[in-house]
């Protein structure tokens, strides 16, 4: 890829062009995602972008537009580019050192959300937060409730305050330090996560190897680290429990729960009709 050397000049549209097919063997969206870093770099909308398709970029917009599609040509999640990511109806910052949050969370945030409302529990914990996006967002839809989030990760916990300061959620949501269910409050009703599930040393796309391997790796079969959250919050008598799991791992899960006897277990599965989480009840 060339770009003009001094006193040649270049039309955003031409830069679009550029960017698109560079980008067309790592992004599925090859346009979108150039539409996207060229916003990012002029501080624009993409409306802007379409109707000043003959704007002359300066040399510095040029070499910092480069930049940025060579990183994203390397791999690199645009998110991580852009430090931002959409989810629910909501955008977060992000950065390396935090999982960016996966469409099929919103089903674990939107089943919890029905949970709290039909249980009328007051006091609900995410084991894991990452980036925050997931708290924020069920906080910001449920306004009653105390949140307590923990991660075992300082750098996502400081990404995770990030966001909470940037959606005023302070006095709802406390954070903590700490590992699985360690410093997770007596009085909490429910507990949801998405914890690391994938086999160790499965390979991954490169783009999820820009992720921190402590989000995304849960053991030599992938589903030890759920086992042990169940295993924690029946122990701790807390009665319920929602999570995200591997489209593979329900036979496991199913089959390991039954020693507590829950009340109930059920399974839902994410847009692609994959096996994506449970929930279980655990009763009295
Ligand atoms: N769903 C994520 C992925 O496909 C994995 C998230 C996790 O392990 N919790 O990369």
């Amino acid at each position: 890829m060339r770009y003009p050397q001094k006193g040649i000049t270049l039309q955003l549209q031409e830069i679009l062009k550029k960017g698109t097919s560079q980008l067309r063997n790592i992004a599925e969206r090859p346009l979108l995602e150039s539409e996207i870093l060229l916003s990012f770099i002029l501080q624009k909308n993409r409306v802007f972008l379409h109707t000043h398709p003959n704007l002359i970029l300066t040399n510095s917009q040029i070499r910092a537009i480069h930049k940025l599609f060579k990183r994203r040509e390397n791999g690199e999640p645009i998110e991580y580019i852009t430090h931002s990511v959409s989810f629910m109806e909501y955008f977060f910052y992000i950065t390396k050192g935090a999982l960016i949050p996966r469409p099929e969370s919103e089903i674990l945030i939107e089943k919890t959300k029905s949970l709290i409302l039909q249980t009328n529990a007051k006091n609900v914990a995410e084991i894991g937060v990452g980036s925050g996006a997931l708290i924020c967002s069920l906080s910001l839809s449920c306004p009653n409730i105390q949140f307590f989030g923990n991660d075992i990760s300082l750098k996502a916990l400081r990404i995770a305050t990030i966001n909470i300061k940037r959606h005023s959620l302070q006095k709802r949501i406390t954070l903590n330090q700490s590992s699985l269910l360690d410093k997770i409050p007596q009085n909490i009703e429910i507990i949801y996560s998405n914890p690391p599930y994938i086999q160790n040393n499965i390979p991954l796309p490169k783009p999820v190897l820009y992720e921190p391997k402590e989000a995304l790796f849960g053991g030599e079969m992938g589903d030890e680290i759920l086992k042990q959250i169940i295993f924690l919050t029946h122990q701790r008598k807390i009665p319920y429990l929602l999570c995200e799991m591997g489209y593979n791992q329900r036979e496991s899960i199913e089959a390991y729960v039954q020693q507590f006897t829950p009340k109930k277990i059920t399974f839902y599965q994410d847009l692609a009709g994959l096996e994506r989480g449970f929930i279980i009840e655990f009763g009295g």
